[in-house]
């Protein structure tokens, strides 16, 4: 797993809360895996939505990226730990 963000992407962009979003996007499509079922990597969903929200292809759990961190919902933790 790669820690560092891939600071040429910043390239282009003056506000730091875009700056953000595109690193960490960016971040999440390379580096994450899902939490429930560990297929790897996550898929984006192409929409509008203020926040980005990613899927796993296996499993079709959806994921939010808040910030720097993926939202997990508490009941979704508990089918992940029942399957
Ligand atoms: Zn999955």
């Amino acid at each position: 797993m790669n820690l560092s963000f891939n600071t040429k992407l910043a390239e282009g962009y003056s506000s730091n809360s875009q700056i953000a979003r595109v690193l960490t996007e960016n971040w999440v499509k390379e580096n994450s895996y899902c939490p429930c079922c560990g297929n790897f990597p996550l898929s984006e969903f192409k929409n509008n939505s203020p926040v980005a929200v990613f899927y796993c292809l296996k499993c079709s759990e959806e994921f939010e990226l808040k910030g720097n961190r993926l939202e997990v919902s508490p009941e979704f933790a508990q089918v992940c730990v029942v399957a």
